[in-house]
C-alpha cells in the first residue's frame, strides 16, 4: 500500500507545546480540535495533567472522591432502581391510557380479554402504523402522543389478537373493493 505525500502529512502534527511532529495517534482524540486531535501530544498532555495533580493535590483528592468513583457507584446502585421507574412510568401510562380508551373496566374490545399485557390501542378507522411512523416510534411513543394531546377520538382497545384479526379483515375487504 502506498501512501500520498498527503496522506501522510495528514497522518503527522506538530505538537504546539513541544513542537515535535508525531502521529496523530500520538495525540489524544479531541473532538472540538478541527483534525479530531488536540494540539499537544499525548506526553505534554501527560506531563501536563501529572503537573496539575502535583500542584493541586487537594482539588485532585476532592475531584476523585466527589466525582468519579462515588457518582459511578451511586449510578450502578440505583440504576435497577432507574429503570424500574421508567418501567413503573411506562406501565402506568400505558394503564391510563388504555382505561381512558376503555371507559368502563379494561379489556379488549371485541374478545373481552382483560390482561394488560396482551391489550394495545387500536386506531379504529386503520392507518395505525403510519401515524406510528409519522409521531416515530412504537407503542410507549403512541402512548406519550395520545395522552399529550388530550385523548383524541378514534381509538379502542384490543388486545393483540383481535388488532392483528382486524388488520386482516380490512386487508381483505380493502382487496375485494
Ligand atoms: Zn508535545
Ligand atoms: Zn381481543
Amino acid at each position: 500500500m502506498t501512501n500520498s505525500l498527503d496522506e501522510l502529512a495528514a497522518q503527522i502534527k506538530a505538537c504546539s507545546k513541544c513542537g515535535q511532529r508525531k502521529s496523530l495517534s500520538c495525540f489524544y482524540k479531541n473532538s472540538k480540535s478541527k483534525d479530531g486531535r488536540s494540539s499537544w501530544c499525548k506526553d505534554c498532555a501527560n506531563a501536563r495533567s501529572r503537573e496539575y495533580r502535583r500542584d493541586n493535590p487537594a482539588k485532585t483528592a476532592l475531584w476523585n472522591k466527589n466525582s468519579y468513583p462515588s457518582k459511578r457507584k451511586y449510578y450502578q446502585e440505583h440504576r435497577e432502581q432507574r429503570l424500574q421507574k421508567i418501567r413503573d412510568y411506562e406501565a402506568n401510562l400505558k394503564y391510563d391510557v388504555l382505561s381512558y380508551y376503555c371507559k368502563q373496566s379494561l379489556r379488549c374490545a371485541r374478545c373481552g380479554i382483560t390482561d394488560i399485557d396482551v391489550l394495545c390501542i387500536d386506531h379504529i378507522n386503520g392507518g395505525g402504523s403510519k401515524h406510528r411512523r409519522s409521531i416515530g416510534g412504537l407503542g410507549g411513543t403512541l402512548y406519550h402522543w395520545l395522552k399529550k394531546n388530550n385523548y383524541p377520538e378514534g381509538y379502542q382497545v384490543l388486545c393483540f389478537n383481535c388488532n392483528f384479526k382486524k388488520k386482516l379483515e380490512d386487508n381483505r375487504e380493502q382487496r375485494r373493493a
